[in-house]
């Protein structure tokens, strides 16, 4: 009687469609005499599967994000990496990200809301420093574990060799360059979809170069280059003229290609 109630508590829950038919034809077979157990419960993973890949497909809305769990216990690193650091790290200054990134996010939601921008920059600062702990945090839990693959294989290794020449080269630059980031920030490993190659960044702090883990998809070039010749200081009626030139057709393209890419969301 368990896999009824679960499937009644889905069809009264779920939004899909899809999963609304492949409940009621479960209920059905559950009350056909003629359909077997094993049936029901194929179609209960089918309804399983569905679920979770809407799951990742969610969006995540201002204000929204959540501390992603870890997927393995804080001592399952060590004696590399102490619990005592992952505990802290996780818990306290992941979750300090995720509680600044939503406070930006809403504070800037009510910035549209009130159109009162004054304070618009700090606010896209928080924005980007809070976002890009979070999203690079999220990469990192998940490219570590305590049992996993220590090297990479197929696709993945064959673009590092054609990058990098080979993976020991590859290890050494990514090293070298993670030893030499000035103060604090990342070394990070990033697909190139203009050059189609791999490319190793530094990021020094992490909020100077956006979000990370964001795919651009329109730009407003501000430097003086871009403007001075012809509006000298005035930048902002410069900024307010640009949208007469402003042709959508590119960031739409860039749009639905870039929405093929999309992380699990937290
Ligand atoms: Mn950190």
């Amino acid at each position: 009687m368990q896999l009824k109630e679960w499937v009644t508590s889905i069809q009264h829950v779920s939004q899909d469609e899809k999963i609304h038919r492949k409940a009621e034809n479960l209920l059905l077979k559950m009350n056909d005499d003629r359909s077997s157990e094993e049936e029901w419960y194929a179609l209960a993973e089918s309804i399983a599967d569905d679920m979770k890949e809407i799951e990742a497909l969610r969006d995540v809305a201002a204000g929204g994000h959540q501390l992603p769990p870890l997927p393995y216990q804080y001592e399952a690193l060590e004696p590399y990496i102490s619990k005592e650091i992952m505990y802290l790290h996780h818990q306290k200054h992941h979750q300090s990200y995720v509680d600044g990134l939503n406070e930006a996010e809403l504070a800037l939601k009510k910035a549209r809301r009130t159109n009162d921008f004054k304070m618009i920059k700090h606010w896209e600062r928080e924005l980007a420093f809070h976002g890009a702990g979070h999203y690079l945090h999220c990469i990192f839990w998940f490219s570590m574990g305590p049992s996993g693959k220590r090297k990479p294989t197929g696709q993945l290794l064959r673009l590092i060799e054609h990058s990098f020449d080979s993976y020991e080269a590859f290890k050494s630059q990514f090293s070298a360059a993670a030893k030499q980031v000035e103060g604090v920030g990342w070394a990070i490993l990033v697909w190139a979809p203009r050059s189609h190659r791999l490319e190793i960044l530094q990021a020094e702090r992490h909020q100077f170069l956006s979000q990370w883990d964001v795919i651009p998809l329109l730009a407003l070039d501000v430097w003086e280059h871009a403007y001075y010749l012809q509006y000298r200081n005035e930048k902002a009626q410069y900024v307010d003229r640009w949208w007469n030139v402003v042709d959508w057709r590119e960031p739409e393209a860039r749009l639905k290609q870039a929405q093929q890419v999309k992380w699990t969301p937290f």
